[in-house]
C-alpha cells in the first residue's frame, strides 16, 4: 500500500547543493534540515517526496565561482570534473549509509517500489552532463558499479559527446550541432547496459539522433511543453509525438521560466501553470507517460509551492482541476515506475 500524496521525482540538484554548501557534513545537514534550498529530509517527508533521480552535476567554472564568491581561486584549482562527480557520488552514498534505514540507493524499479511501500526514501543516481566521462567510456562501468542508472549526456554547454540545448526565450531547441561519434557510442553503450538516457537537455539535432539510435523508451526527466512556454529547453509537439511513439515519458519541470508563457523567472507563478503543462502533456502522451521532474534545488519554483513541503498544494490544484485520485497516483509515481521498469528491465 502506497499512500496518497507520495511521489517519485525525476530530477533534483540536492547533491550539488550539499557539495557546495555542506561538503564537511552533508548527511547531517540533510537529515537535520537546512536553511536554504528546496530539499532536505524533514521537508521531503512533509511534502511526500518518496524517491527520485538525484543528479550528479559538474557546474561550469564561472557559475561555481559565483556560488562560492571568495573561494574562486581555490575552486578553480580544484575544478576537475571527475573529482567533483566522485565527491557528489560519495555524498549520495553517505546519505544512504547515515540514514539508519530511512534512505536507500536503488538499482531497480522493484527496489524503488519496495522503498515506497516501506516509507524509505528511494535514491537513484543520475548524471547530468557527462563531462566526467572519457571518450572511450572506460569510466562508464565504474560509475555503473557505483549505482549509476541514468545519464543525461549534456547540460547546456557543449562537451566531448556533443551539444546540449542553450539559448534564450523565446527560442527553438534547434541550437547547433548534434552528437559527436563519442556521443553516439555513449547512446549505444547506455542501451547495452540498459541505463536510462535523459533527453531533457538535448538540442533538436541530438534529440533526433538519439531517437534514431536508441532502442529504449524516450524519456525527458525534467522538461515542459514548448507550445505553452517557448523555452528552447521545452519539448516541441514533434518531439512529444516521438516520445509517445516510443512509449516514453516526460517529467514536468516546476521551474518558473519553463512554465510561464512569458518565460520569466518570476515566482508569482500560479500552480495552475504546472497543471496546464501536465494536462497538455497528458493530451499528447496519454495518461501513462507523464509525471513529475521538479528540478528542486536547481531552479526557482512558484512561491505558492515554496519548496518540497508545499507539494500538497499541487495535489490540491490537481484535484481542483478535476484530476481524479487514480490519475494523480499515475502522475505521482506509478508512471515513473512503469517507464523505469521498461527501461531497466527490472
Ligand atoms: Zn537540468
Amino acid at each position: 500500500m502506497i499512500s496518497a500524496g507520495k511521489f517519485f521525482d525525476g530530477h533534483n540538484d540536492l547533491l550539488l547543493r550539499l557539495w557546495v554548501n555542506h561538503a564537511d557534513n552533508p548527511a547531517s545537514a540533510f537529515f537535520a534540515g537546512r536553511e536554504q534550498g528546496h530539499l532536505d529530509f524533514p521537508r521531503m517527508r512533509q511534502g511526500g517526496f518518496a524517491g527520485g533521480l538525484f543528479a550528479v552535476f559538474v557546474p561550469p567554472v564561472a557559475w561555481l565561482a559565483g556560488e562560492r564568491g571568495q573561494e574562486v581561486a581555490r575552486v578553480q584549482a580544484q575544478h576537475d570534473a571527475l573529482a567533483i562527480a566522485e565527491a557528489q557520488i560519495a555524498i549520495l552514498h553517505q546519505l544512504a549509509q547515515a540514514s539508519a534505514g530511512r534512505a536507500r540507493l536503488c538499482l531497480t524499479a522493484t527496489e524503488i517500489e519496495q522503498c515506497l511501500q516501506q516509507d524509505v526514501l528511494a535514491l537513484v543516481m543520475h548524471i547530468e552532463g557527462a563531462e566526467m566521462l572519457d571518450e572511450e567510456l572506460t569510466l562508464l562501468d565504474r560509475f555503473y558499479h557505483l549505482g549509476l542508472r541514468s545519464i543525461g549526456p549534456f547540460w547546456n554547454l557543449p562537451n566531448r559527446f556533443g551539444v546540449g540545448v542553450s539559448g534564450g526565450f523565446p527560442g527553438s531547441p534547434d541550437t547547433g550541432d548534434g552528437m559527436t561519434a563519442a556521443g553516439k557510442a555513449l547512446i549505444r553503450a547506455c542501451n547495452q547496459r540498459r541505463l536510462l538516457i535523459d533527453l531533457s537537455h538535448m538540442n533538436e539535432k541530438t534529440f533526433w539522433q538519439t531517437a534514431e539510435l536508441s532502442d529504449a523508451p524516450l524519456v525527458a526527466t525534467h522538461s515542459n511543453a514548448h507550445a505553452l512556454c517557448a523555452q528552447p529547453r521545452n519539448l516541441t509537439n514533434a518531439q512529444l509525438e516521438a516520445i509517445a511513439a516510443s512509449d516514453g515519458f516526460v517529467g514536468v519541470n516546476f521551474g518558473n521560466a519553463f512554465l510561464r508563457a512569458d518565460g520569466q523567472r518570476n515566482a508569482d507563478t500560479s500552480l495552475n501553470e504546472i497543471v496546464n503543462h501536465l494536462c497538455f502533456l497528458l493530451d499528447k502522451l496519454g495518461e501513462d507517460r507523464v509525471g513529475f521532474g521538479s528540478d528542486f534545488d536547481g531552479i526557482s519554483v512558484p512561491e505558492s509551492l515554496g519548496d518540497v513541503a508545499g507539494m500538497p498544494s499541487l495535489f490540491n490544484a490537481l484535484t481542483a482541476a478535476g484530476i481524479d485520485a487514480d490519475l494523480q497516483e499515475k502522475l505521482a509515481w506509478r508512471n515513473w515506475l512503469r517507464v523505469l521498469k521498461r527501461t531497466w528491465g527490472q
